[in-house]
């Protein structure tokens, strides 16, 4: 074995030890996981449009959107999803962590500061690292004193909590809003915290995954006209990326007719959010999110592999992606499950933090 592979077995092996060796594992089992909130990956309507968009258009887009890659019905789902954000323009990218390094690498320069909550997520931290500003991380949901630029999630992807946004847009500075668990949820035409709390003015962009409650996937950055065109001219990972497939964008602008459609799916879903949340004893909340914390990698295991033998797809989370010592079961709503399962798994929980207690 070469010194290099002996490297980096050891570094497994450490990994095995802390309890925090990661397996691929394909879903089985009612999903408490997923971050498909609406039910929308799986909608009839999306399903089959992706599917004609395919015979139509062809699997892949064949290039960069600044080359032969770009096609109409990418800027006919960017029009759209401007118009249901209630922005200028919108640009989409083919996944949410490339916006965020997008985002915070083409506008935040050498001289800027970028505050960032301690809780936000990792491709956050590493559009922070790649941008040449100097980043300051600041306590979860507070606001900070600041001048240049601020960067938040609305609903944090691991905590299922808010970030307190009408304080952050009073800051007066350059507001950047991660809405990747908020979009098709929150506000009154589902486009997200930022319209629920009404500060839509005051955010200078916006990323919006559509792998999650949008079912689909990509990302879009919304926000003035002048800064969208500025990323098109200078955004790394949307210039030197092949475009997505075609398919992609058209399931999108299905999914964006759904969720005007249907908003009874959203209402739903907050209404089991607020259900589980009391059943479990935690402080009432509408977040699709409930983190419930059990301190120790392997005991937030264990737990996940009892709640998983009795059929409920649910997974621990453990550092890095959450602080050490609060390894914890993210548990994930969408609005296809019913009062009557969520009382089955609370009565399974209740079980298996017994057992491994
Ligand atoms: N931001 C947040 C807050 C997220 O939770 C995620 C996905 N886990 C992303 C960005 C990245 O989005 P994508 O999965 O589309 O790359």
């Amino acid at each position: 074995m070469s010194p290099f592979e002996q490297r980096i077995r050891a570094h497994l092996a450490e990994l095995e030890q802390a309890g925090l060796r990661r397996t691929l594992r394909v879903p089985h089992g009612i999903d408490l996981s997923s971050n498909d909130y609406l039910g929308l990956a799986t909608h009839p309507c999306i399903v089959e449009r992706m599917a004609a968009a395919v015979k139509e258009l062809g699997a892949g887009s064949t290039g960069s959107r600044l080359l032969r890659g770009q096609r109409d019905c990418f800027e006919a789902v960017e029009r759209k999803f401007a118009a249901f954000k209630g922005t200028e323009r919108a640009l989409y990218f083919s996944s949410g962590y490339l916006a965020n390094i997008a985002v915070l690498t083409t506008f935040c320069e050498v001289g800027d500061v970028i505050h960032s909550d301690e809780l936000n997520h990792a491709s956050i931290i590493d559009g922070v690292r790649l941008s040449r500003a100097k980043g300051v991380v600041y306590p979860h949901a507070t606001v900070p004193q600041a001048s240049s630029f601020v960067v938040t999630e609305s609903v944090f992807s691991m905590d299922g909590d808010f970030a307190p946004l009408p304080a952050l847009a009073a800051t007066g500075a350059t507001l950047i809003v991660d809405e990747a668990h908020a979009v098709g949820i929150f506000g009154e035409h589902g486009s997200g915290l930022i319209e629920e709390a009404g500060i839509g003015k005051e955010v200078f962009l916006s990323i919006n995954t559509a792998g999650k409650a949008l079912g689909v996937s990509g990302a879009f950055v919304a926000g003035p006209e002048w800064a969208i065109e500025y990323l098109i001219q200078r955004a790394r990972p949307f210039i030197f990326s092949t475009a997505a497939p075609p398919a992609v964008a058209v399931a999108i602008d299905a999914s964006l007719d759904v969720i005007a459609a249907e908003p009874e799916r959203r209402l739903r879903l907050r209404t089991l959010a607020r259900y589980l949340s009391q059943r479990l004893g935690m402080p009432e909340s509408d977040s699709p999110i409930v983190p419930f914390i059990l301190g120790e990698n392997q005991r937030a295991l264990a737990v996940a592999e009892q709640l998983q033998a009795e059929g409920f797809d649910v997974r621990a989370i453990r550092p890095p992606t959450v602080p050490p010592g609060t390894a914890r079961l993210r548990i994930s709503l969408n609005a296809n499950l019913t009062e009557e399962i969520l009382d089955r798994f609370a009565a399974a929980l209740e079980r298996a933090c017994k057992a491994s207690s």
